[in-house]
């Protein structure tokens, strides 16, 4: 097995970024941030580019403000979410609103200038009925999907996202009845998805938008698989790219239509910049032939679900409270503090009911923890005071080394300040 190794802190600023904010943190690197976003700005395109940062993986208002420096727009998932990168100081003409779940306060979000795509086709009737001639985007399920695990696989027929590819008919006579112009198709069909399915899916889109003669862009979605672990293996961008920009030529060649590229990673931008500092609290072992030995962390699925949830693996990086002259090493089931014994972070691959003991330096109570490979869908996607336990501050490391807070420790009254006595 590979030996895994801290990404971008070293172990002198995981203590000092433990001692200065306690744990768990979560920490960001604004010089990775930066390094991924110009990856995804050198996409593979022949009439333009414009990248979105999915940001459902990571919504801090001072990740938005990064990205945005650099020039990525926006990929909204909620009306919620919109309403958050408008606070961020993000132009409403850089978000783009692709949602499950079509907002109460659409039409408001919608004359701030953002775009939308309409997911459904009750979604494209109410956009036409909001606003009968204006243009909006159509995001297709394209018939096929692939996703790093079933729960994030969405594209195919058990897949409820996006207008389902035999429905377009339906679609165009909607887009009729109102007067709607559909400037663009957007299809999304799952995180960590399979490279060689993603290239067939943008080649397939490429047939929808002969449909629709306004198109003038085509919005691929994000999903690009990235190496958390140093066993993974990360989709190239570029090699997935080159046959796409192949077939925009020849689509311009054939119907002189010079279509306008989008895509959305969330995984690829934030992934492998962000990190979880985490304290080893307790060592313990249990006896007789199954006997194992456990580190129980002061953090779990109130911070990083993801290995409950999906079985992902990530890297854990022990650095010892103190520099230590040992090369004693043992296998270990890690565990959260939720008492529950879903939480772990020791998960078998795939499966996240199996258990996969990680060999790691000899480890003691007092030590740190460092969970890698956790900028996206940690902070975002966590069991949030599961336990009572307060929400963990986020840092971010600037590109003159600084960390700096940018989310606040959870004050444990503000659990609870929504709570109401119902009196007698
Ligand atoms: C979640 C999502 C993305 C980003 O997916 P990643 O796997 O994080 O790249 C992009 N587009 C849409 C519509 C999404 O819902």
């Amino acid at each position: 097995m590979v030996k895994e190794t801290l990404k971008f802190l070293t172990p002198e600023s995981v203590r000092q970024i433990a001692e200065e904010f306690g744990t768990p943190v979560y920490v960001y690197d604004e010089a990775a941030l930066t390094r991924h976003a110009e990856a995804a700005l050198a996409f593979p395109n022949a009439f333009g580019l414009t990248v979105r940062f999915a940001m459902k993986a990571a919504p801090n208002a001072a990740i938005l403000r990064v990205f945005h420096r650099l020039g990525l727009h926006i990929d909204a998932s909620s009306g919620f979410e919109v309403k958050r990168a408008l606070r961020a100081g993000i132009p409403a003409e850089h978000i783009s609103l692709s949602t499950q779940e079509f907002p109460e306060d659409f039409a408001q979000l919608y004359k701030h200038g953002i775009r939308f795509n309409a997911c459904s086709l009750a979604q494209l009737e109410r956009f036409g009925e909001l606003f009968p001639g204006c243009r909006c985007g159509l995001r297709v399920n394209p018939g096929l999907g692939s996703g790093g695990t079933g729960k994030t696989n969405v594209g195919g027929p058990h897949s409820s996202f996006g207008i389902w590819h035999e429905w377009l008919g339906e679609a165009e006579a909607i887009v009729a009845k109102y007067g709607l112009s559909i400037i663009r198709i957007h299809t999304h069909i799952g995180s960590g998805s399979d490279p060689a399915v993603w290239e067939r899916v943008a080649l397939m889109s490429l047939e929808t938008v002969k449909r629709f003669p306004d198109v003038v862009t085509l919005n691929l979605g994000g999903g690009y698989k990235v190496a958390r672990m140093a066993s993974e293996k990360a989709t190239d961008l570029q090699a997935i790219g080159q046959p796409v920009k192949a077939a925009f030529e020849a689509l311009a060649a054939e119907t002189g239509r010079k279509l306008k590229l989008e895509i959305e990673p969330g995984t690829f931008l934030v992934a492998n910049a962000g990190a979880l500092v985490s304290m080893v609290r307790d060592v313990v072992r249990t006896g007789g032939p199954d006997g194992m030995h456990f580190l129980k962390l002061d953090s779990g699925m109130t911070e990083i679900l993801r290995p409950s949830l999906y079985a992902a693996q990530h890297p854990l990086v022990i650095v010892p409270a103190q520099e230590r002259d040992s090369s004693a090493e043992r296998e270990y089931l890690v565990v959260g503090h939720c008492c529950e014994s879903g939480d772990i972070l020791t998960t078998g691959m795939d499966d996240p009911e199996a258990l996969l003991p990680r060999c790691l330096p000899e480890t003691f109570p007092g030590d740190l923890c460092v969970v890698e490979g956790a900028g996206a869908y940690c902070a975002a996607m966590s069991a949030k005071n599961y336990n009572s336990f307060p929400e963990a501050p986020e840092v971010l490391v600037g590109l003159d080394g600084r960390a700096r807070l940018i989310r606040r420790r959870q004050h444990p009254d503000q659990i609870v300040q929504n709570e109401v006595d119902p009196g007698e």
